[in-house]
Order: C-alpha cells, then structure tokens, then sequence
C-alpha cells in the first residue's frame, strides 16, 4: 500500500468523510447513548454509514471511535472493551472502504486536562496506546489524533501512535474565532503555536476541524499554511454553527451546496485533505467531492 505522505505528493487533493455523529443519530442513536458501542452492536449501521460516505466521493474513512479511549468509555463502564471496540471499527472502515484506501483511526480528547492535575503524562501515554494499537489491529494505517485543544495532551497522543504503531498521523486542532480576528483553542494555542510543537511530536500531517464553519476556517488554515508550509494540512469545517432547539438538538445551517462553495478558498489556502465534522452528512461530502474535482479540473 502507498502511504498517505506519498500518495500526497502525486493527488494533492483529497475528500475525506464527515459527521459520525450526526450520521449515528439520524439512524437512531439515542442522546447519550455511546455512539463507540455500534460498533459492536449495530456493525450493519456503521457499514452503512462508512458506504454512504464512500459512495458520496470520500476518499479517505475516519473510524467510529472518537470517545474510544479508556478515558471516554470508562466513564461509561467499558473500559474493558477499548481494543475490543476500536478493533471493530477499523476492520469495518478497512473492510467496506477495501485494501488500498487509507482509513483513518479517529483519536478523540481524553476530556483531562494534565494543567488540572486530574490525569498524569502516563496515563495519557498509556491511554492513547492502548486504543492506537487496537486501531491499527483492526486495520486503520493512519491515526487521526482530531480536536484537540492543549499541545501537551496532543503531543503525548502523537508521540504514543509514533513509538507504538506504524500508523502514519495526522493532529488537527479545534479553534474557536475571537471578538479580535485571531484564532484559539479553548486552552488558548494558537495555529502558529501548534503547528511547530505537534510537528516535533511527529505528526505528519497537521490541520483543524470542528467548531467552525467552512468560511470561518479559511484563516485557520491560511495561519497553519504560514507556520508549515511544507507539511500537508487537513480541514474538517462543521456544517456551520448550530442553533440549539428546546429539545437540545442541534440545528446546522450549512446546506452541502453552501459548504461546497467555500471549497475553493479552503484549497487556495492550503488544505490538502478536505472533510467535514458536526452536522456534515454524505450530502455535504458528495457535495464537497464535486467541488474538489471541479477545482482541480480548473488549475490542471
Ligand atoms: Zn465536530
């Protein structure tokens, strides 16, 4: 199989998947419910996810198990079934997705924080292992360590996928946009902090998804760019901002037609692996797809 890094240097461009969570919820995921466990106990509804995204034009499948760590499924009692999950997941992706794409093994936040003492280096270290290990077992060749926030609990994840798998890896950071233009995360890292710090981790690919629409993450991607100009970057907009209705469910207000056109400034700027988060669905991609092709038809 060519690696990701390589197959870069020759397609430049490429579609990745969007939401699971929004895709789990519209086949009947109940709120609260551990989206992770479908993987076990509805395997037919992940595989049919994982086609529609294929079939829409995704080229690239992240894996079901965002809350897969120890962390997030032992808050559920499930900390026993972490490989047993994220093994599952993989070889799902791997299996509708087939030998030679590359599927991306989805690494979430432990929802720790290190500066508050709640969680040592080690556990991280340990934590991050053990479900790096069972994504690759399962079939992923790429980790994907996504919206993260602070550079400590990202870079032990990176360093984790790095000493302990083959997997390729890509970090992508969640930033919020500020009354004053610049862009955050939560823990207050900025595109140029992160991208330098999460490359010496070892990262191979760095980017940013979440919380933002697609409009407002063409300047996180423009700093990104400027801070690693020659590291491939990935961006995963939200299906815009949502509005919440009474019964708590989120309302997003990007249309696939409406993301899609802000897909050629997104390239412009730099993105090399193009997806979607919250609120994305196979119509956002099959959209964003048609816009990718379009653009690279344009500048061949
Ligand atoms: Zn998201």
């Amino acid at each position: 199989m060519t690696t990701l890094m390589q197959e870069l240097k020759t397609r430049p461009v490429q579609v990745s998947d969007g939401a699971w969570g929004t895709a789990l919820q519209n086949r009947g995921l109940e709120m609260g419910a551990c989206p992770e466990m479908w993987n076990l106990e509805h395997p037919e509804e992940i595989r049919a996810i994982a086609q529609a995204y294929r079939d829409a034009g995704a080229q690239l499948l992240t894996t079901n198990t965002f809350g897969g760590t120890r962390f997030k499924l032992g808050m559920r009692g499930l900390e026993a079934r972490v490989a047993e999950i994220n093994r599952s997941a993989a070889a799902i992706a791997r299996d509708v997705m087939g030998p030679e794409a590359h599927i991306l093994g989805s690494i979430g936040p432990s929802g720790h924080m290190l500066l508050m003492g709640d969680i040592t280096e080690e556990e991280l270290y340990s934590g991050f292992t053990e479900q790096a290990r069972a994504l690759e077992e399962g079939g992923a060749d790429v980790a994907v360590v996504e919206t993260m926030s602070a550079i400590d609990e990202a870079s032990i994840a990176v360093r984790a996928v790095r000493e302990n798998t083959r997997m390729e890896i890509i970090c992508s950071f969640t930033y919020d946009h500020l009354p004053g233009g610049e862009y955050r995360t939560m823990m207050g890292v900025s595109p140029a902090e992160m991208a330098p710090a999460l490359l010496q981790a070892g990262a191979d690919i760095i980017g940013t998804n979440c919380t933002l629409g697609p409009k407002e993450m063409v300047g996180v991607v423009q700093e990104l760019r400027a801070a690693a100009p020659d590291t491939p970057l990935l961006a995963s907009p939200n299906a815009g901002r949502p509005t919440r209705t009474d019964e708590g469910e989120d309302i997003f207000p990007e249309a696939p037609e409406s993301m899609a056109e802000t897909a050629p400034a997104l390239l412009d700027a730099g993105v090399n692996i193009l997806g979607g988060c919250c609120g994305t669905t196979d119509a956002h991609i099959r959209a964003i797809a048609k816009a990718v092709a379009e653009y690279r038809g344009a500048s061949a």
